[in-house]
């Protein structure tokens, strides 16, 4: 998949890692190594589970922000959710490209 090369979360930079898909055989298609500051994802995944992982990843790094620990479940569900409302809603990202101000999130970064 031709995706970023990074994420922003919460302001720190993430570096994005293709990596073996031996791990894919273990059922592992994406691991977010938080302290490393990186995100790895199967190097065989298609583009929409590509994405999907990588929003499971991302949700991972923010739940050990924001919580200190990582919830599976949570992840998944959230991943998911979000995964689809942006490929039913695509008009979201229109909102996103357009430059406006992130506002609430002014104040935490
Ligand atoms: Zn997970």
């Amino acid at each position: 998949m031709q995706g970023p090369d990074e994420l922003i979360i919460f302001g720190r930079t993430y570096r994005i890692e293709e990596i073996s898909p031996i791990h894919a055989a273990e059922g592992v298609l994406g691991l977010a190594a938080f302290r490393e500051g990186v995100i790895y994802l199967d190097a065989s995944l298609d583009a929409p589970l590509a994405l999907s992982t990588l929003w499971h990843e991302a949700i991972h790094i923010a739940q050990q922000e924001l919580l200190g620990t990582m919830d599976e479940a949570q992840a998944r569900w959230i991943a998911l959710f979000v995964h689809c409302l942006l490929f039913q809603n695509p008009e979201i990202l229109r909102c996103y490209l357009e430059g406006f101000s992130p506002g609430l999130l002014d104040e935490s970064l």
